[in-house]
């Protein structure tokens, strides 16, 4: 860690003039650090700049408040103005941009939005948590008054008072992402009927698209029209004040308003300007301390391009949790304690109209991406909680690990419940760099109406770890359409007549001891099931009678989730 003389807390008794810290951005990471100083820093000055009317405010609940689910304002403000004055004599300047940095000189140029006056502040330490702002592409009319995006309250009220003085019936969200799709689904709640535009032909760009699919029947299920594979072009305006949103194709949706959310930039202007080092990922490029190119300088959150600890490139995360702990640790750098930050797993969840979607660590495509090539991965469908106890849902979960040592790469996984639960083991594990091994042997929580007594993390770790072990070779399913093995569905025969891969045969499990010999001894044999265990059975007896065989897994659940997605080649 650097060490400046003047960055050190002071302790003498006559202290030289208190430190003065600077916060540029009141809001996840700058209100977090600001209150972690005071608790190790009671001299320091402390002050925050914020541009916008409020700090420390729940970005996070902004769609539920235009949903009406969070029908009062109030509660979205964490922490007033006020409380950081009395509770924690932190200095609080909303409604004041933050125009420049003087790096010589330790100043800041700032301006009071309301009276227009610009002045200066100097600083000892100066901390950016400016966020990102969502991206507005320069297309035709996306300047139009009904187009919104959706970062702040005030963002939020505007999107709430047009949706009800226009009587709002129709909103077309550009983005299928976290804050899109948090946006779907409270303007489903609000009554409105709701289509998604997305150049992706996925949903949750994060997700591998197979993942994603049970994610887009659900929501087709629920009345949203998804138009995906297509971009924006342009916004116009119909003679009766309705807009009509036109796609690249030249689709057309009409809408009383539209929400944008295809993204987030880092904001930084000001960094840039003042000449800090900018990352290859557009973000501010810090230490593990959250410290800048320049040593007087901390910047945390949205802003900064952070290590990714499965694939170790430098990465832009905005998200609440890493810009919490971040303003964390750059307080407690900025006191003298060289705590580290770890780095960003990606650990996300969202909820969209009952379904849960959670994700942690690195996905298929974003392994390709980096250029990993030894992982395997294993799809499988467990009940949330024991069968025999009722309501238990599905969960499609899809675990990604490194060969052959078996470090867990990523996960991610959709269903009704106990979605989050999973994930949120499995990130843990991966920040301990945990294995395969350790889901298998996890010990978690069951009584029936939670979990199994081999719970879905548990089967994930030991299916993994029969593929590593080659119990249980996996084939791959991009490749299922275009194999010489043969397809051997081992499901009942009213199954298979239910539906089937193309060119599969079908030889129920139930009758493999008697009629195996019927299968080529010559040939490699990729069996499925419903979800996986039929044919991991199948999998041992064959290779224990000498066939040469592998598991699609998953099972034809899969296949269907493949088959949505128009993955299978
Ligand atoms: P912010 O919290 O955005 O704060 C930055 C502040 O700095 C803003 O108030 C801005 O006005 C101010 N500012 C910027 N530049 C200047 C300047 N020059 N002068 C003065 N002030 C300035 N994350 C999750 O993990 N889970 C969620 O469920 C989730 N939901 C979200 C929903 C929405 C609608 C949005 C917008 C975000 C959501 N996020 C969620 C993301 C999360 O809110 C951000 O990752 C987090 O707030 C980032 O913290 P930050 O401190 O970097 O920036």
């Amino acid at each position: 860690m650097h060490h400046h003389a003047d960055l050190e807390p002071t302790h003498s008794p006559n202290p030289r003039p208190a430190r003065r810290i600077l916060i540029v951005g009141g809001v996840a990471g700058g209100a977090s650090c600001a209150a972690r100083l005071r608790r190790l820093d009671e001299l320091a000055e402390i002050a925050i700049f914020d541009r916008g009317p409020y700090v420390a405010f729940a970005n996070c609940g902004l769609p539920y408040y235009v949903g009406d689910v969070i029908a009062d304002e109030g509660t979205l403000l964490v922490a007033s103005p006020q409380m950081f004055r009395e509770r924690f004599n932190v200095e609080v300047h909303t409604n004041t941009d933050v125009v420049g940095i003087n790096r010589t000189a330790r100043t800041i140029s700032v301006r009071d939005l309301q009276t227009g006056h610009s002045r200066t502040e100097r600083y000892d330490a100066l901390v950016l948590s400016p966020g990102a702002a969502p991206i507005r592409p320069p297309l035709p009319g996306v300047e139009l008054p009904g187009v919104f995006a959706v970062r702040n309250i005030p963002d939020s009220r505007r999107i709430r008072s047009w949706i009800a003085d226009r009587r709002a019936s129709a909103a077309v969200i550009v983005g299928g992402g976290f804050i899109g799709l948090e946006m779907v689904e409270n303007l489903v709640h609000r009554g409105l009927s709701v289509t998604v535009l997305e150049k992706l032909p996925q949903v949750m760009p994060p997700l591998d698209p197979e993942v994603a699919a049970p994610l887009m029947e659900h929501l087709l299920a629920k009345g949203v029209q998804l138009h995906l594979g297509d971009g924006l072009a342009r916004i116009d305006e119909g003679a009766d004040g309705r807009y009509i949103v036109m796609a690249e194709s030249g689709a057309s949706f009409p809408a009383d308003i539209v929400i944008l959310a295809i993204g987030v930039r880092p904001e930084t202007e000001l960094a840039k300007a003042a000449g800090l080092h900018i990352g290859s990922r557009g973000g501010i490029v810090v230490d593990a301390q959250m410290r800048t190119s320049d040593l007087a300088i901390w910047a945390v959150g949205d802003v900064v391009e952070v290590p990714d600890v499965v694939t170790g490139q430098d990465t832009v995360l905005p998200l609440a949790g890493p810009a919490n702990r971040q303003g964390r640790v750059a307080a407690e750098s900025i006191a003298g304690r060289a705590t580290n930050f770890r780095g960003i797993q990606a650990t996300a969840v969202v909820a969209v109209l009952g379904l849960t979607v959670a994700s942690t660590g690195a996905s298929e495509k974003g392994l390709r991406r980096a250029g990993v090539t030894s992982f395997e991965k294993v799809y499988l469908h467990p009940g949330h909680h024991a069968s025999y106890y009722p309501g238990a849902h599905p969960i499609h979960l899809k675990l990604l690990f490194s060969k052959p040592d078996g470090r867990i790469l990523g996960a991610q996984a959709v269903g009704l419940e106990g979605v989050e639960k999973r994930i949120d083991v499995i990130a843990a594990s991966i920040q301990f760099r945990g294995t395969v091994h350790d889901l298998a042997e996890a010990e978690l929580c069951y009584a029936p109406q939670f979990g199994a007594a081999k719970d879905p993390v548990n089967l994930a770790g030991m299916l993994a770890e029969n593929v590593l072990n080659g119990d249980m070779p996996v084939a791959d399913w991009l490749e299922v359409n275009r194999t010489t093995a043969l397809l051997l569905d081992v499901r009942e025969p009213d199954e298979f007549a239910g539906g089937h891969i193309p060119n599969a045969i079908n030889l129920p499990l139930s009758q493999m001891r008697n009629r195996y010999a019927e299968l080529p001894g010559n040939k490699e044999i990729w069996t499925y099931c419903g979800v996986g265990q039929r044919a991991y059975f199948a999998t041992r007896f064959l290779a224990q009678h000498g066939y040469r065989s592998r598991n699609l897994s998953g099972g034809y659940t899969t296949y269907q989730a493949f088959r949505a997605v128009d993955r299978t080649p």
